[in-house]
């Protein structure tokens, strides 16, 4: 497993992180067995980095994900959590002081940790970006300043939430900014912000290389917001992929590790089975290179629908 450096944090990421929502349920459902037992083998794989959510599952990820941390019986420096604070499967979306504050003493007791490496703005742009700056950063130093987390992080879709709140922030507050849905065969846009991010020092998390689900032969959820047209583009190229005898998911996470600027690619995970196909593209990838003929074939596929994405948020005044 390869390791890369997370901005001007200090940690060493796993390339390959594990994304922790499908054990909120979220992709179907998922036993306490599986949960457990796909954690230990992320783990003992190399997977150091794992993230979740008070939102995943309405808080089952992270009680799911504390468990199977725990029931790895290592030493709490030898793995790297993130969650987030602001988003809620009950309340909807919270991002003043006092809910993120309170947030985070919930989830660590969900997680069984005294404290998180990263703690993530979940999905910013649902919020006031200027609360997120004048208000939410400022509780989350606080945090920092406890001990209760490390690093802080924004997460969201559309990128220019994250120039808007860089640009207003001292520098060296964020840390981390996690990207997703954006960095994937069909859409490379996070690529276009890859310079500014890096001029401001932050670390860059790149989630969902299979566009959340979209880039699987079992293709994405009901809840899955890409249009028709979206969807059965990558239906296409998954199609294409399996009668030549290839995976469009192996592509796909191919593809996300292809860029070394990002730190990790967070991917989400429910049984063994996924995560040994996952860290299997890791290590080919390393040993061999991407399969050029396949993503050139599969880019043409999906070039009518390049870099379409969904609305997400609301309109910012
Ligand atoms: P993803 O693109 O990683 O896709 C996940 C889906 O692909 C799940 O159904 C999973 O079971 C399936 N899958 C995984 N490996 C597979 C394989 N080898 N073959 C076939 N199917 C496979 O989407 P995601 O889970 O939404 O994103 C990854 C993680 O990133 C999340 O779990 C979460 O931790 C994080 N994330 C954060 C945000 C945010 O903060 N706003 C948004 C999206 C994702």
């Amino acid at each position: 497993m390869e390791f890369r450096e997370l901005g001007k944090t200090g940690l060493k990421l796993s390339c390959v992180g594990f994304g922790a929502s499908p054990l909120g349920n979220v992709f179907g459902n998922v036993s306490d067995e599986d949960a457990i037992a796909s954690v230990r083998f992320a783990f003992q794989s190399g997977i150091n980095f794992f993230d979740t959510s008070p939102y995943y599952g309405g808080t089952l990820s992270e009680k799911m994900l504390g468990k199977a941390l725990k029931a790895l019986d290592v030493p709490r420096n030898e793995y790297i959590v993130s969650t987030k604070c602001g988003r809620y499967k009950d309340e909807g979306f919270n991002f003043s002081a006092e809910r993120v504050t309170k947030s985070i003493e919930e989830s660590l007791q969900r997680l069984q940790l005294d404290y998180v490496d990263i703690l993530q703005c979940h999905d910013i742009e649902f919020g006031s970006l200027d609360q997120i700056v004048n208000e939410t950063i400022p509780a989350l130093q606080k945090l920092k300043e406890a001990g209760k987390i490390r690093f802080i992080g924004i997460t969201g879709l559309p990128l220019g939430i994250f120039t808007y709140v860089l640009d207003r922030v001292p520098p060296g507050t964020v840390d981390v900014v996690l990207s997703y849905c954006h960095h994937c065969i069909n859409d490379s846009t996070l690529e276009d912000i890859i310079p500014y991010l890096k001029s401001k020092g932050v670390g860059i998390i790149n989630a969902s290389p299979l566009s959340m689900g979209l880039l699987t032969e079992s293709g994405p959820p009901e809840w899955h917001p890409a249009s028709p047209e979206l969807k059965s583009a990558c239906q296409a190229a998954a199609t294409y992929c399996k009668e030549k005898g290839k995976n469009i998911s192996k592509l796909a996470m191919q593809y996300g590790l292809l860029n070394k600027e990002i730190t990790s690619v967070l991917v989400g995970m429910k049984s063994v089975k996924q995560v040994e196909e996952n860290v299997a593209a890791a290590r080919e990838l390393a040993a061999s290179g991407i399969d050029e003929e396949a993503l050139s074939e599969v880019g043409t596929i999906l070039k009518p629908v390049k870099n379409q994405s969904w609305p997400s948020g609301i309109q910012q005044s």
